[in-house]
Formats: structure tokens, sequence, C-alpha cells
């Protein structure tokens, strides 16, 4: 399979065909960088993890270049960092057992650069490799530009595919903010409950970042369990780890929504339920 980006890489576990490790993906999900799958889509890994029928691919849009580095990387080039984080998504991929891994090696800045193509085009190539039934990428209220610049990204090529090869789903995930201000008949939960050393090793394995000052991995495990107490005030715990989502669907489905006004729909929301709660108890 050739992607727009000659130094694009297609990596497969399992050593299976390309073709052949691309259509059997059920569940895809769409990151800015090296280590957001592991933080935002440790559900669909898991749950696909040693199942038959079910397959997760994962795909890395950009380069890993501009990547702070610390520590035992203190001096690498950027073309180090690119070839570190290249290595370390491949280990994730392993561990996950993912169907495939693609990194499309794409420069950030191409990806906040609301028009340029080049992406939408690689990305609707893959969902038609693929055929998966449920997408995620980054949610549309994330604080990085590049994860939302994905997520532009992905919602154009959805759009841009026949209806019938649409996925079923489409979901906005956690990275660079959380989604526990929603309000809860908005959320889409993911159970994170099983298989925490598995989630433990995948967020793990990047060592380049966390080495260079950021416990990404303590934090995720950490936001995980948060968000399985806090997610309901009454009775006990359903779950001991859990991930929001932001169902990105009807922008698929309906390619006439405005995807500001969609998102502001869910800010709203949650405004007027804290306004509610004030009004009432004062
Ligand atoms: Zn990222």
């Amino acid at each position: 399979m050739n992607f727009n980006l000659a130094t694009a890489e297609l990596f497969v576990p399992d050593g299976l065909p390309s073709d052949e490790a691309l259509a059997r993906t059920t569940h895809l999900c769409f990151a800015a960088h090296q280590d957001d799958i592991e933080i935002m889509a440790a559900n669909p890994i898991i749950t696909c993890f040693q199942q038959k029928d079910l397959w997760f691919t994962g795909i890395v849009v950009t380069d890993g270049r501009g990547s702070p580095r610390d520590d035992l990387y203190k001096d690498y080039t950027d073309e180090d960092m690119r070839v570190v984080r290249f290595k370390e998504q491949k280990k994730a991929a392993v561990i996950g057992e993912y169907a495939a891994q693609i990194l499309l090696d794409y420069p950030s800045k191409l990806i906040k650069d609301g028009s340029n193509k080049l992406a939408v085009a690689d990305i609707v190539k893959i969902l038609k490799a693929t055929h998966p039934q449920i997408v995620y990428t980054h949610n549309l209220a994330d604080k990085h530009d590049t994860h939302v610049g994905v997520a532009l990204k992905v919602i154009e090529a959805v759009r841009q595919l026949p209806t019938d090869e649409q996925p079923q789903r489409l979901y906005g995930c956690e990275v660079w903010r959380d989604l526990d201000w929603m309000i809860d008949d908005d959320k889409v939960p993911f159970d994170c409950t099983t298989h925490e050393n598995l989630q433990m090793a995948l967020v793990g394995v990047f060592d380049s970042q966390i080495c260079g000052g950021k416990r990404y991995d303590l934090a995720t495990m950490g936001r995980r369990k948060a968000h399985a107490t806090y997610f309901a005030s009454h009775g006990t715990d359903a779950t001991t780890g859990l991930s929001f989502g932001m169902d990105l669907t009807p922008l698929m489905t309906n390619s006439s929504q405005d995807v500001g006004a969609f998102v502001q729909a869910y800010i709203q929301h949650f405004a007027q339920e804290v306004a509610d709660r004030v009004g009432k108890l004062r």
C-alpha cells in the first residue's frame, strides 16, 4: 500500500501480507503522535486483544521530529527522535497485537494547515482498505492544535466515503484534555477495567517521552481510575478504569453539519447543566 509520503511505514506485527492485515481491521484509530493511540484507545485495543474476529489498527499521522527530549535522549537530533518514536510505536503494536500499525510521517505543520489535503487522501485510502466498524480519533475540544487538526482531517475523510462504506461510529477520545466536563448523557464511556497490566505496558513503552520529563504512563492510568470512581456519585464503582469519548458520528452521517457548531453544542449542554444546578439550589 502506497501513501503520499514515500517515508510512510506500514508495520504488521504478525507478518501477514499488508492487504490481508488491513482488511481484518474492525477497530481503527487515527492519532497525531506516537503514544496518543495508547493513551486514548485502550478500550478498543483490549477489546480486540487475542480475538480471532476483532482486530485493532493504529495510524500515527505525524513524524515525531519535534518531540521534547531529555535524559538519555537529550542530544538526539530530530531525525534520531523520529527513529526512536517509530520504534516505540512498533513495540506498542507488538504488545497490543495490532492488526497493523501505519506511520504516515507528516510534519505537524501540514496537519495544522486546514487547506492541506494530503493526509485526508491517505486517511480515505486507509478507510477503504480497512472498512472498520468503529473509528477513534482525537476529540474536538482537545487543546493540542495537531490533535484537533487530525480529528478535522478524519472527519473530512469519512465524509468522502459512500454511505455504505462509512464506519458505524466515529468517536473523539481523550489525550490533551479529558472529557469529564461533558454532561453524563453526552459522554461515551469506554471500560478500561481489564488487562491493566497490558494497558501499563502500552503506555510505558514510550520511554523517550516519559524520560523527556512527562509521566504519561502514570497520568494516563490515573485518569482512567479517576474517571471510574468519579463518573457516578452514588453507588459503588462499576469499573476500575474508564475513559470517555465524544460521539462524532453525526458529523459523519450529516456532512452539512458545521463542525464548530457541533462541538459548541456539547459545551452548551455543560454550561446549561451548571446554570440549572446553581439556579435550583441557591
Ligand atoms: Zn499527541
